[in-house]
């Protein structure tokens, strides 16, 4: 049966749909009534893919990843591309529909269930709405830019089992140019703070060309003042995709010789690297 807090939190999070201050951008629309903030999305979340998946950290794996289309962030080299931006694009997401995915990850042996996107947290209430119809879910993995309010991420206290946060940025410079959202880091670090209190908390960074000294160092030596017993996994697999050719710094591969320099610097700063 459906947890009393799901349904509890899915009753609070439709204040949302009515005026929504779930992320940063904090746009204070009526979503119910069709107006559109950054993100462009109405009450209803869609689903453009999922799948089970093995390329996630080892403690998630295999892991049934769900991926909704919109997001609040736009980051030039977003691989989902335009999926990632237009809320309009997928399936329904509804209480029969995730039951049905659920079992279908269940049987394929997925360990998890994992939102992703696009950005999940401009869907809680569409979420909740469809986790709280469920019978059975498996542990909910919550994967975000972690941009969310903190409104947003008490909404999932008590849902989620483990965060995993992108902190994609050691500088605010970085964030407005390449992703167009200010304030980044001190709303990232706030989130991790916050998040940690209330499920597991992985985080996850995406080398970039060029950004070791402006982004991944920043990041590495922030985590191993304050949280250096979480998991960090470092992502080396960085491609130029979407409109990452239109930024000189970003429209190559990532030089193999950073990933290992990345995971050396990591680990003489004492943190947990687990990828
Ligand atoms: S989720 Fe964020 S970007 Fe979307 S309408 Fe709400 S506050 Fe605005």
């Amino acid at each position: 049966m459906p947890s009393v807090s799901t349904a509890t939190r899915a009753a609070k999070a439709a204040d949302h749909d009515r005026k929504c201050l779930l992320c940063e951008h904090r746009c204070g629309v009526n979503r119910s009534a069709g107006e559109l903030g950054r993100c462009k999305a109405g009450t209803e979340a869609r689903v453009f893919r999922h799948r089970v998946e093995y390329g996630e950290e080892p403690q998630l794996v295999p892991s049934h990843l769900v991926y909704l289309s919109g997001c609040d962030l736009r980051c030039a080299f977003c691989i989902a591309e335009e999926k990632a931006f237009d809320p309009r694009i997928g399936t329904l997401l509804d209480a029969p529909f995730l039951q049905q995915a659920i079992v279908w990850g269940r049987e394929r042996g997925a360990r998890n269930l994992q939102w992703v996107g696009g950005e999940p947290t401009i869907h809680i209430p569409a979420i909740l709405r469809a986790l709280s119809g469920c019978r059975d879910t498996p542990p909910i993995v919550w994967k975000s830019d972690f941009h969310a309010t903190p409104e947003a991420l008490e909404l999932l206290r008590g849902v989620v089992d483990i965060h995993v946060a992108d902190f994609k940025f050691g500088n605010d410079t970085c964030a407005e140019r390449i992703a167009g959202v200010p304030r980044y880091v001190e709303i990232v670090e706030r989130n991790l703070l916050l998040a940690r209190e209330s499920a597991d908390l992985i985080v996850r960074h995406l080398l970039l060309p060029g950004h070791f000294e402006c982004c991944f160092l920043p990041v590495a030596r922030w985590l191993a003042e304050h949280l250096p017993e979480i998991p960090f996994s470092i992502r080396d697999g960085y491609l130029p995709r979407w409109q990452a050719r239109h930024h000189a710094d970003l429209a190559d591969p990532l030089p193999a010789d950073i990933g290992p320099l990345a995971r050396r610097e990591a680990a003489l700063l004492g943190l947990n690297v687990v990828g």
